[in-house]
């Protein structure tokens, strides 16, 4: 089999402004998606959404001609170049294409052949940052009523509201269900990263999400050594999994983040080998982000136990490119389609309509 053509359609659609933490730049109104098609000489298509700023066209010359059965030679080649050139974003959306791919000429869905180790998992609910108490609140009882079992918030960033958010949301829950917090990596300070875990600790948080830069090791192996809460962390690396092993080896890590999507993490390749790495070390590989591709990583993998879900769910997802597969069912797990690849699916009439940018 070869690859005869690599074309993407970049995407834009009206829909809610949403926010993160103070100092993070807000979403605005308009959402922005791509969609990567990867063609062949024997009909079989990849598909992979991708985020902006992927650079496609940059690496487009590399793929025509090659097999995209040879995924590790494509992952290789590409990996070498990752230090010259804007390939972080890129590199994911072709390792997912080409598994997309790889599951349409095998007629297998994507998580078996990367692994199979579930049908389904329980999602966890992860927040946009909303303006009030009042508001999470009422978030939270829409989720529990949904079937969610798990919550992650992205609060404020500011320490004494934060915390309390976390007591009421931990009140009003009750103990059953299981509470995340993730800080975007908002504490320059090693006392207040402390002091915030500890409140975490007190209102038994699973795990405490980036609290400090990734690039600050040090202060991160600290703060591991002093809270009994597990961090969570490397999700904004650009070394994937030799990045990983970096911080597990630091001891600033209990939790690696990785994902499919995520620049300088290498796609679904780069997850399962980080995850493998995770594995050797008994340490849980969460995956980061909540569309198709992660769904299927967090079904194949061995060590890690939700999906992420990013709610309120219509913020997120380009409506013509429809990943209704990670909806979750009413004991909150989420479960890939049992179709070949993938299962994305394209509403292409939607997709031309929204097109601003069409290359290849
Ligand atoms: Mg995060």
């Amino acid at each position: 089999m070869k690859i005869t053509g690599v074309k993407t359609h970049f995407v834009e659609w009206v829909r809610g402004p949403y926010h993160w933490r103070d100092g993070i730049m807000p979403n605005g109104p308009v959402g922005r998606a791509g969609l990567l098609r990867i063609q062949t000489d024997e009909g079989v298509e990849g598909l992979s959404p991708y985020g902006g700023g992927a650079n496609i066209e940059e690496i487009k010359w590399q793929l025509i001609g090659a097999d995209p059965l040879n995924r590790e030679r494509i992952w290789q080649d590409f990996w070498r170049n990752l230090r010259s050139s804007k390939l972080g974003l890129a590199i994911g959306a072709v390792d997912c294409a080409l598994w997309d791919l790889l599951g349409k000429a095998s007629d297998m869905p994507v998580y078996k052949l990367l692994g199979g180790m579930r049908d389904r998992i329980p999602a966890y609910a992860s927040t946009v940052t909303l303006d009030s108490m009042e508001e999470y609140m009422e978030l939270a009882d829409v989720c529990l009523k949904k079937g969610y079992k798990a919550i992650k918030l992205h609060a404020w960033g500011r320490l004494e509201q934060d915390a309390e958010l976390c007591r009421r949301l931990r009140k009003k829950v009750g103990d059953d269900i299981v509470l995340m917090y993730d800080a975007s990596s908002m504490f320059n300070l090693y006392e207040d990263a402390v002091w915030f875990g500890r409140q975490l600790e007190k209102y038994n948080f699973y795990w405490y999400e980036e609290p400090l830069d990734h690039f600050n090791m040090t202060v991160l192996a600290r703060l591991a050594q002093e809270l009994d809460i597990p961090l969570a962390v490397a999700e904004a690396t650009h070394g994937g999994p030799w990045d990983a092993h970096a911080q597990i080896q630091a001891g600033a890590a209990d939790i690696i983040l990785t994902g499919p999507l995520d620049a300088y993490k290498g796609g679904l390749t780069g997850v399962l080998k980080t995850a493998h790495i995770c594995e050797a070390y008994g340490m849980m590989c969460a995956v980061h982000g909540g569309a198709i591709p992660h769904l299927h990583a967090a079904c194949a993998i061995y060590n890690t136990k939700y999906f992420e879900r990013l709610v309120p769910e219509t913020y997120y997802s380009p409506p013509g490119i429809v990943d209704a597969s990670t909806e979750i069912d009413s004991e909150g797990y989420a479960q890939p389609w049992d179709k070949p690849g993938l299962g994305i699916e394209v509403d292409w009439e939607w997709v031309k309509k929204h097109t601003v940018r069409e290359e290849g």
